[in-house]
């Protein structure tokens, strides 16, 4: 595996390999690896001659407050997993050659993005496409890798590339659990310990509205429901438990054929999602 930090010196090695005709499967993260970076990499490597892997801790998707400095960071170990997974290429950018200077020119995603985690952190997304746009014209990807578990973030993305004609294509990889149900996160290290073992109560919440919907509950009741069990079996504080149709965000009507029931929790150091899609009779 060979670790770059520059820009250039990314772009003349994926030109070479283009020029060789080789295909490049692209799995962005934020670092920290777990086994769900890892099934996005399993995934890019059976269908790519080459994969890349980015590791950047993106500063402008964090707003004011939130745990930009917190966020758990380990280059070493990370680059022994991402090694060991088979990874050809690690791209480890700093702050200063991904950000250099700001010309103030920003990506405004729609509709997609008020909901969810776009209602509670104004900008995140904003800052997600800017630097994911980045990322695609450095590395020029046949085909990224984006994780279920941060749905709403992958819808955008399917908007984006569709609507700009980024010539990437979206793999949709689901979500990689504990043992326990918790969606794996690198922000689950930021739990306390009492916190750690009440957290499964998310994803158990998240079942449970699963099937109230499928027995015909309203969704203001469901989200009710949910939101309940979390707070009463837990620590956690609800930033929001919500039912949207899937992938457009918008209000559910028995019409779609996807549903998502997504909730946010917030604990004391960190904030965990999660997400079931639900397919529908459509
Ligand atoms: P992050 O490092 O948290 O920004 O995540 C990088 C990529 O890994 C994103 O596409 C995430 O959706 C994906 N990912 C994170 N956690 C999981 C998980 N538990 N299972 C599958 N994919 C994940």
């Amino acid at each position: 595996m060979k670790t770059i930090r520059r820009i250039n010196e990314l772009q003349e090695l994926i030109d070479r390999n283009k020029r060789k005709n080789q295909t490049v499967g692209f799995v962005p993260t934020m670092g920290f690896l777990h086994a769900g970076h890892l099934s996005l990499v399993e995934q890019a490597r059976k269908e790519n001659d080459i994969v890349v892997m980015s590791i950047f801790v993106n500063p402008a998707q964090f707003g004011p407050g939130e745990d930009f400095e917190a966020y758990p960071r380990d280059e070493e170990h990370d680059a022994k997993l991402a090694s060991e997974a088979g990874v050809d290429v690690l791209f480890m950018p700093n702050r200063d050659e991904m950000y250099p200077q700001n010309g103030g020119i920003q990506i405004l995603p729609g509709a997609q993005a008020a909901s969810l985690c776009g209602a509670t952190r104004p900008g995140h997304f904003d800052g997600v496409l800017k630097v994911v746009l980045k990322l695609f014209n450095i590395v020029d990807p046949d085909h990224s890798y984006f994780g279920m578990k941060d749905a709403q973030q992958l819808a955008i993305i399917e908007t984006f590339v569709r609507d700009f004609n980024l010539r990437t294509k979206i793999r949709r990889v689901p979500t990689i659990r504990e043992e326990d149900g918790l969606a794996k996160s690198s922000r689950n290290v930021n739990l306390s310990k009492e916190e750690r073992l009440v957290a499964p109560v998310i994803q158990k919440a998240l079942k449970n509205g699963e099937l109230l919907f499928h027995q015909g509950v309203p969704v203001k009741e469901i989200e009710r429901e949910v939101a309940n069990q979390i707070t009463n079996n837990s620590s956690g504080l609800i930033d929001y438990v919500s039912l949207l149709a899937y992938p457009s965000l918008l209000p559910y009507t028995p019409k779609d054929k996807e549903a998502i029931i997504a909730c946010a929790v917030k604990f004391e150091k960190t904030r965990l999602i999660d997400n079931i899609i639900m397919s529908t009779k459509g």
